[in-house]
């Protein structure tokens, strides 16, 4: 591969703990944060490599069946295990008196929720489905994708003022824009609310509460990076509800891959070991620890070159005290969400000549005045994020 050094940069540079190899970036090549892979934590799983190695064995985890006594018939016990265990160890849900539900990513737990909380009496018109805008831009297309008879995608929940049964999405920290958030229709029918707590975790924001809300989705994708495992859960209270789902999870995938249960539940083993034995271990083995401050040094990074733009407003962030790591702390959300100054009506089209690629606004609900960077991408990437948008200095 040929590698041509950018701003005369040194061929590698310490960061975090990290050494990072110089930028692979031509002038002519595009910076990608428009998607949301979260691979930014791959050099604390390259620390603990071997601690994390699995080995599955030829003649093992052949069945579709994972614990024919747990409700939820697919999910291996050490998975389960490992889930109680690793929010027992942050603290930002109750775990008791729920019923957890295994999804192939939380993308399917969605849908699965979208099933198991729509009337099923077929003279019901679809119920609405509604998050506040900007919300996360996967949404409204999972919702119409297979033109539901049960549901459809109403949008903007801030402006729903009907009288007709509804879903609202609260996603919190949220995806765009990283605010947090409670319900906020209105109307006189109840309406049902799934929690979509991808971000709740101490890397991103202060633990503030141990949430204990009727539905709440976690994904192993955003919490620990492994998005490709393709491991997210649920808590429900309600067993109807729970049932619903691993019905709706029976027929769309018979279960949830157990190779990749068994990973996850290894790598949160690592996670909740390290937090277990405190006292022996360099808080660089601490994963929470160690992405924290990675996300904290890549926000700092990041404002100054904003702040040189001049082309950009950033959301800012209240500081809260956060119960995981007993201390004061701002957010540091996965996404940028930045809103153009006055003169510049569209702020993907005016990165895309600044060959940064990003997701606009209309995705979101809201103008194309705001752009939505991924923050959680490669060191490489980040970087060069910053150089280009340093260099970006309105005329
Ligand atoms: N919810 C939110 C808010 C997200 O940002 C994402 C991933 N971008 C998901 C759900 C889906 O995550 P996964 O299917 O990987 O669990």
């Amino acid at each position: 591969m040929v590698v041509s050094p950018i701003n005369g940069s040194s061929p590698l540079s310490h960061s975090n703990g990290r050494t990072i190899p110089l930028s692979t970036f031509s002038r002519n090549s595009f910076v990608n944060v428009e998607k949301g892979d979260p691979v930014a934590f791959r050099s604390y799983w390259e620390k603990v490599r071997d601690e994390c190695t699995v080995e599955i064995k030829g003649d093992e985890w052949m069945s579709y069946l994972g614990d024919t006594n747990n409700l939820c018939w697919y999910m291996v016990p050490q998975m389960r295990d490992a889930i109680l265990r690793l929010h027992n160890v942050v603290g930002n849900a109750v775990t008791k008196d729920k019923f957890l539900v295994l999804g192939t990513g939380s993308s399917q737990l969605y849908q699965a929720l979208l099933y198991a909380l729509s009337p099923s009496e077929s003279s019901h018109r679809p119920i609405n489905v509604v998050a506040v805008a900007p919300y996360y831009s996967e949404y409204k297309d999972a919702t119409d994708i297979l033109q539901s008879r049960l549901f459809q995608w109403t949008g903007d929940a801030a402006l729903y003022d009907k009288d007709e049964p509804y879903i609202e999405v609260v996603t919190s920290p949220n995806n765009p824009d990283g605010t947090l958030r409670v319900p906020v229709v209105n109307s006189r029918v109840e309406g049902k609310i799934i929690y979509d707590l991808a971000y709740y975790w101490p890397q991103y924001t202060p633990i503030t509460d141990q949430l204990d809300h009727d539905v709440m989705v976690f994904t192993f994708s955003k919490c620990t990076g492994h998005a490709g495992s393709r491991i997210g859960w649920a808590f429900v209270k309600d067993i109807e509800v729970a049932k619903k789902m691993i019905r709706f999870t029976q027929l769309n995938s018979i279960g949830v891959s157990r190779e990749s249960q068994i990973r996850a539940a290894k790598m949160i083993g690592v996670i909740c070991d390290g937090y277990k034995n405190l006292k022996s271990i360099e808080s660089d083995h601490l994963f929470f620890d160690y992405s924290k401050r990675l996300m904290k040094e890549r926000w700092e990074k990041f404002k100054t070159a904003i702040e040189k733009s001049k082309v950009f407003t950033l959301t800012k962030y209240p500081t809260s005290y956060c119960h995981f790591n007993k201390d004061l702390s701002e957010q540091y959300p996965a996404f940028a969400w930045l809103k153009c100054v006055e003169g510049i009506k569209d702020g993907e089209s005016y990165l895309e000549n600044l060959k940064i690629r990003t997701r606009g606004g209309e995705r979101f609900g809201v103008s194309s005045k705001y752009v939505r960077v991924s923050m959680i991408g490669t060191d490489d990437e980040f970087n060069e994020l910053c150089t280009r948008l340093s260099n970006a200095k309105r005329e």
